[in-house]
């Protein structure tokens, strides 16, 4: 199945400054860009979040600060990070079994972020492909330079909290790839501080595409309306869209991501929600119509986002439970990052301060 499948990539050799947990750590975020989470960041990261928890020293965020790289609206991003944090849960987040917190309550990440900046190459820096995407579809002349260096920021979230594995989806692996470059680099120069990361990708689900064009990724801001499931959208509309998902001329059902990459982007949906091999379900519908295939997905889908819809509303109306669910989260995550940060600045040569 793809959850237990081995992760993609490998741990290499670390150092570690600080003394070692009883595990391994995760670490990864989430933006509230968007109201909804879509099946694509559920598969390809907050699955794998969930499976982490119970294996690894967990710290898992919404990322807000991220979010300001592209417009925002102040109320909507307040409101939609309290939802990102409520779906979370409503995913299985356990705060007794992992840390939850939001990015902007641990300042450390953007002190971190400014002393990573600095060894970062500009060139290096500009080979970003998420930034040459994004700015592309903002127009070149209204990308922010926040955009241009989220990147290292997200360096910083990861080497914060000496993280062994971050599980991400494919687009993210170049930022992974980055923190390790850079974790190499400082501590090369400055003497060992940070754990060098591996990025946990699932093959599988590395990449969900878009139902309308599956030459695309599934994305919060780049989707297609119709091509985009939203977790939180009335279970009416997600049968819906599973059912007019763009599939190919042709009748067999049969995974081949070249000759048939919407019927095989079906099929990975489905099989990873029932944790059914992809082999069985050709068999399943093999002499079977593409209708018989969306019509029992549709209704897998409805059976998952039911329920969810339901635990994240129930995490909004108790507002109180889930403040002090990420209050608790931030006291510890600061309690990690302001010992790194310590360490790091001291490495780089800033005089402390006398208290
Ligand atoms: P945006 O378009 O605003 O960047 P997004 O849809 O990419 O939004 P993020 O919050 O940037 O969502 O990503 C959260 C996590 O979801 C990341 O680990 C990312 O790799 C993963 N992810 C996003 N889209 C997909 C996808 N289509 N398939 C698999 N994983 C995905
Ligand atoms: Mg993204």
């Amino acid at each position: 199945m793809a959850s237990e499948s081995p992760p993609v990539t490998h741990h290499r050799p670390q150092t570690r400054c600080s003394a070692p947990s009883p595990h391994l750590r995760a670490l990864s975020g989430i933006q509230p860009t968007a109201g909804s989470f879509h099946l694509g960041n559920y598969l390809g990261a907050v699955r794998q979040y969930v499976a982490l928890q119970d294996t690894h020293d967990a710290f898992y965020m919404v990322v807000d600060l991220h979010a300001i790289t592209v417009p925002q609206d102040p109320a909507e991003l307040r409101a939609n990070t309290r939802l990102a944090a409520a779906q979370l849960l409503a995913a299985g987040l356990d705060p007794r079994r992992c840390t939850l917190f939001i990015q902007s309550h641990v300042p450390e990440h953007a002190q971190l972020a400014w002393v990573m900046n600095c060894i970062t190459g500009f060139g290096e820096a500009s080979r970003m492909t998420q930034f040459k995407d994004k700015s592309a579809k903002q127009g070149a002349d209204r990308a922010t330079v926040g955009l241009f260096t989220y990147p290292i920021l997200q360096v910083a979230d990861i080497l914060l909290y000496q993280a062994d594995a971050v599980p991400v989806g494919e687009d993210q692996r170049q930022h992974v790839e980055l923190t390790r470059d850079l974790a190499e680099r400082f501590n090369a120069r400055f003497g060992p501080t940070f754990t060098v990361p591996a990025p946990y990708i699932v093959k599988e689900v590395a990449k969900i595409y878009d139902l309308q064009d599956p030459a695309i990724k599934m994305s919060k801001s780049a989707s297609t309306p119709k091509g985009l499931v939203n977790l939180l959208d009335e279970p009416k509309t997600t049968a819906k869209k599973i059912k007019s998902a763009v599939t190919d001329t042709g009748t067999e059902i049969r995974f081949d991501t070249e000759a048939k990459p919407g019927v095989s982007n079906l099929l990975t949906i489905y099989s990873t929600l029932t944790d059914t091999s992809v082999a069985e379900l050709e068999e399943k519908y093999a002499g079977k119509g593409y209708g018989a295939l969306k019509t029992d997905l549709a209704d897998v889908m409805v059976d998952f986002v039911t329920p969810f819809r339901t635990r994240t509303q129930e995490y909004l109306d108790d507002p109180e439970t889930l403040d002090s669910i990420l209050a608790e989260g931030a006291e510890k995550a600061r309690a990690v990052a302001a010992e790194t940060l310590a360490q790091a600045y001291d490495r780089v040569g800033f005089l402390p301060a006398k208290h």
